[in-house]
């Protein structure tokens, strides 16, 4: 297999259990990053660009 071109979103979150966290995740058929956030409801956008996955909104991420 190649390389994945399609675009994912990455958890941003830095201070989860004392170090980054390494979630990300995609959407089937998405090509822009908008729509992978959209198709992904649980993951919270953050200004900056910045994404949230859902084990570390949980924590303490507001
Ligand atoms: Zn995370």
């Amino acid at each position: 297999m190649t390389a994945a071109s399609y675009p994912v979103i990455r958890c941003d979150g830095e201070e989860n259990l004392g170090g980054p966290c390494d979630n990300e995740v995609g959407l089937p058929g998405a090509t822009t990053v908008a729509e992978v956030r959209k198709g992904n409801p649980d993951w919270h956008p953050r200004p900056g660009g910045r994404d949230i996955c859902p084990d570390c909104w949980k924590d303490d991420i507001r």
